[in-house]
């Protein structure tokens, strides 16, 4: 293939053959022109052809070598000797709804396919929010789109249920995003607890979660740091001492000893609205499953979850 295209550059190239012939025809008697010119071009269009013919060829031969290279031999699997695994997302997720099952959180669910107002409107996220910018969210023509959170379940089932609520709603969710940490598809687990005004507080929020990143990593630390959100205020980003160095400072940590893992806050007073909801006060939450997981099994890399590797796989046995 290499020495075929230093071929076709050697003819066809800026400075190849036709094109310097193609300039000598100025030197030539007028009456002479036409007549090389024809046979100029009748060679060159034989000759890409010929080219072309063989690049077909030698591409077609290499397929076939990589074939017969990548062959797979059926014989050699031995039936007996398989065993499933569970996936380290979807074991990540059981453990997530275990712990929420067991403070008698529901399990919500909604549409993937959402309408602009459960996916933002509603949750406070007004017309010139960064996050509706077209790189984030896939949109379908009809303007709906596919949701880039779960907590439109939130609103969803605020819309159908009166207080007291106490709900989770883990499932996939979309953006577009492709790198060491992020994949166009993900998965979050999203809470919210709702109830008269005055008996849900921040304090609840920092109790549960606490207790429930210690039911998942253990005996680290834990702390909350102020953040923004639209659908809550106030609002706090949620850290744990990192579990690679112990809080001493690392690579994965930036050094700093602490892991980002959750975002949460107080349900702003515009998503009530938003809802109907009068005289109420609730919290919410949300992680993404996927991080979790890259944490709990020291997984580097995010799209190899995704790859359906059996060398990954297979570790989880
Ligand atoms: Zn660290």
């Amino acid at each position: 293939m290499e020495e075929l295209e230093a071929i076709r550059i050697e003819l066809f190239g800026k400075k190849g053959y036709f094109a310097q012939e193609f300039q000598r025809l100025k030197e030539l008697p007028a009456h002479e022109k036409p007549q090389v010119a024809k046979e100029l071009n009748k060679a060159k269009e034989e000759l890409y052809r010929l080219i072309q013919a063989k690049k077909d060829r030698l591409l077609a031969q290499a397929i076939e070598e990589q074939l017969r290279q990548e062959r797979i031999d059926p014989s050699l699997y031995d039936p007996t000797d398989f065993k499933g695994a569970r996936h380290p997302v979807s074991w990540t997720m059981e453990r997530i709804v275990e712990y929420f099952l067991s403070l008698n959180y529901a399990i919500e669910t909604g549409p993937l396919v959402e309408e602009d107002f459960y996916n933002f409107e509603a949750l406070n996220l007004p017309k010139h929010h960064p996050a509706r910018a077209m790189q984030d969210t896939f949109y379908f023509r009809d303007g709906k789109l596919l949701r880039t959170h779960t907590s439109p379940v939130q609103i969803r089932t605020m819309e159908r249920q009166k207080p007291p609520i106490r709900m989770i709603s883990p499932g996939p969710v979309f953006r577009r995003d492709y790198d060491l940490t992020h994949t166009p598809m993900f998965h979050q687990v999203e809470g919210l607890m709702v109830d008269a005004k005055g008996k849900v507080n921040f304090a609840n929020l920092k109790w549960i979660l606490h207790d429930f990143l210690h039911f998942m990593f253990g005996e680290v630390e834990v702390r909350f740091r102020p953040s923004f959100f639209p659908f809550t205020e106030p609002s706090a980003e949620v850290d744990i001492s990192c579990i690679f160095c112990q809080g001493e400072g690392c690579r994965v940590c930036s050094q700093t000893g602490w892991l980002e893992v959750l975002g949460c806050g107080m349900v702003d007073p515009n998503v009530f609205e938003a809802v109907g909801y009068e005289d109420v006060s609730g919290f919410a939450f949300g992680l993404g499953v996927e991080r979790f997981a890259m944490l709990i099994h020291k997984i580097p890399d995010l799209r190899i979850l995704f790859e359906g590797d059996l060398r990954l796989l297979e570790q989880f046995r």
